[in-house]
């Protein structure tokens, strides 16, 4: 099977080239970051697989990426001895979009290149990067522990389709040419390169390595010919130590963005971050970060969410979903656990004592970094509420035992302001209840703008007693798990009885009674009229400006909650 094959990119490949390249031209040096980290990636995959076949390592366990640079010819190279692919492996990896919900993302676009270009960071946009700086893309690879002749050589010029072919190559691992289009030799640069290394490299826990002249070669290479021909030696660009492992003092701000990116896929930078190392009867280091974006699919039902998770420094898998509870599934970053066994898999994580107790401790922090934020950045926790707010209020239903604290990091619209925003936590609303009052009231409607004008308020706002005000789909399904907050019942203000207590006047109830026996006859001709539409008709004191309304019986389904069995076919 030497033959040369042309292949076909999947549609939205060709729709993601397109758009990179006519998007991403203030941000070209990206390219080395992705496929830096495509490398790295790529040695923790074959670190992995070491484990069990040792064989794997061919006599050189010594991982490293390398990048070099032909000014003449105009080429950049990127080299690993990591895993590799096979030529199946090629096809499917460098000619499709894996992540799910992609073809959704693609028809979603704009078709303004400008707009689009926000939503591309966070899809993230891997090795086709390649093609924003080149006309032409080589990709030269063998697989561990396959035979030298059954190398693959992948090319394409980034438009519709690419061509693979069989090929000898000695070396284990991936090599990644880029013919640089005319406008872009800049980056032919040795030292234009080593800058952008340096940047994008530190927290790469692999050597980047460059090469340098002058010191006599330590080590022949054979890939990449027109260096092995000078006298010099390849010297690392980076720690090439895991950033986990350092100290915390010892990592920058701008390291742990990098790696945020690398790990993450986004290229906007997160919002928060906390990184941990815990001694004592659990050994464990997690790196926590809250982006600050929501990803693309954010809701998508198949989206993989969860932590790297790596086991003595050595990664093991990408999304274990098992240390994250669902309602924190945009949390990104990773977990180092010392006491799991190296050859761990999905299904033992399932079920696993030490699984279960580095989750309960992880969901912990995450919580404990929102306390932080939500008080010491008030405004930076309303961009985090507004991206993300909607998957928290999931928490109450899944998390029982954190209830409380995730009720703490609530916000809601209200009447106190009475604006839209939603930045009412529920102690904020506790701190101003009148005196004598004993419950939360709150509305959900459709709206926000139903919610603030439904008549069901009328009586609270003329006693001044605030009113929250919710209006989004989960709201209802919130509610029906948060039945109360600080030791206080959440109350619906749309309830039949409306249960005021000690708020209401005490000339109230007698006025109540005498409207009721004055207004029989009335009551007796409406329900009449309406027959088996209501199962009640009543006057009340609680309108004021408005005649009549509906409300759902004490112990009854609310209508929100109606529509959204409905909604949900039921
Ligand atoms: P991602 O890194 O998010 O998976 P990319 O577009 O960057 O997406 O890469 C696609 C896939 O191609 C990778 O998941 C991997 O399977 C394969 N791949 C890319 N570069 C390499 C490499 N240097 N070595 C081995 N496999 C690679
Ligand atoms: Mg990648």
């Amino acid at each position: 099977m030497s033959q040369q094959e042309t292949h076909g990119f999947q549609t939205e490949v060709k729709q993601l080239l397109h758009l990179m390249i006519h998007s991403l031209y203030s941000n070209k040096e990206i390219f080395l970051r992705e496929l830096v980290s495509n490398a790295a990636d790529a040695a923790d995959k074959l670190r992995y697989e070491a484990l069990t076949n040792n064989d794997l390592y061919e006599g050189e366990g010594e991982l490293r990426v390398r990048i070099s640079a032909d000014k003449e010819k105009g080429t950049v190279t990127i080299s690993d001895n990591g895993i590799g692919m096979t030529r199946d492996g090629v096809i499917e990896h460098l000619g499709t979009i894996a992540k799910s919900g992609t073809a959704d993302f693609f028809k979603n676009l704009s078709g303004d290149d400008s707009k689009d270009s926000q939503l591309i960071g966070q899809f993230g946009v891997g090795f086709y990067s390649a093609f924003i700086v080149a006309d032409k893309v080589t990709v030269r690879t063998r697989a561990a522990g396959h035979s030298s002749d059954e190398g693959v050589l992948w090319e394409s010029a980034g438009e519709g389709d690419f061509t693979v072919e069989t090929i000898s190559k000695q070396t284990r691992g991936t090599e990644i040419t880029l013919h640089l289009r005319d406008d872009e030799k800049e980056f032919a640069d040795d030292y234009r390169l080593r800058s952008i290394v340096t940047k994008y490299s530190d927290h790469i826990s692999v050597a980047v390595e460059m090469f340098e002249e002058g010191t006599p070669a330590v080590e022949a290479t054979e890939d990449s010919e027109a260096v092995a021909a000078t006298e010099g030696s390849w010297k690392p660009m980076n720690k090439a130590t895991a950033l986990w492992t350092r100290n915390k003092s010892d990592v920058t701000k701008e390291e742990y963005q990098e790696f945020y990116k690398h790990i993450s896929h986004d290229y906007t930078d997160p919002l928060v971050w906390s990184h941990n190392r815990v001694e004592g009867k659990q050994e464990y280091t997690s790196l926590l970060y809250i982006p600050a974006k929501a990803p693309f699919d954010m809701w998508n039902r198949d989206r993989k969410h969860g932590l790297k998770l790596f086991v003595q420094r050595v990664f093991v898998m990408d999304d274990a979903e098992q240390f994250m509870p669902s309602y924190l599934r945009f949390v990104q970053g990773l977990i180092d656990s010392n006491d799991l066994p190296l050859n761990v898999s999905r299904e033992i994580l399932q079920d696993n004592k030490v699984t279960t107790s580095l989750r309960t401790a992880v969901t912990k922090r995450v919580l404990g970094m929102l306390e932080k934020l939500a008080k010491n950045d008030a405004e930076k926790y309303l961009s985090f509420w507004a991206e993300f707010g909607q998957v928290l209020k999931e928490g109450p239903a899944e998390d029982f035992a954190n209830k409380e604290r995730i009720a703490g990091l609530l916000r809601f619209a209200s009447t106190h302001t009475g604006e839209a925003t939603p930045d009412v936590a529920l102690a904020d609303y506790v701190e101003r209840m009148q005196e004598g009052q004993t419950k939360i009231y709150y509305i959900v409607a459709d709206s926000h703008e139903a919610a603030a004008n439904s008549p069901h308020l009328e009586l609270l706002r003329k006693k001044g007693i605030e009113v929250l005000l919710m209006s989004e789909r989960i709201d209802e399904w919130l509610i029906n798990h948060l039945t109360e907050f600080d030791g206080k019942q959440m109350h619906s203000v749309t309830r039949g009885d409306l249960e005021l207590g000690e708020l209401e006047d005490a000339g109230e109830k007698e006025a109540q009674e005498k409207l009721e026996t004055e207004s029989e006859g009335l009551v007796k001709r409406v329900k009449d009229s309406l027959g088996d539409k209501v199962s009640e008709v009543k006057v009340t004191t609680r309108l004021t400006d408005t005649p009549a309304c509906v409300v759902a019986g004490e112990g009854e389904m609310s209508t929100q909650m109606i529509k959204l069995m409905q909604a949900a076919g039921q």
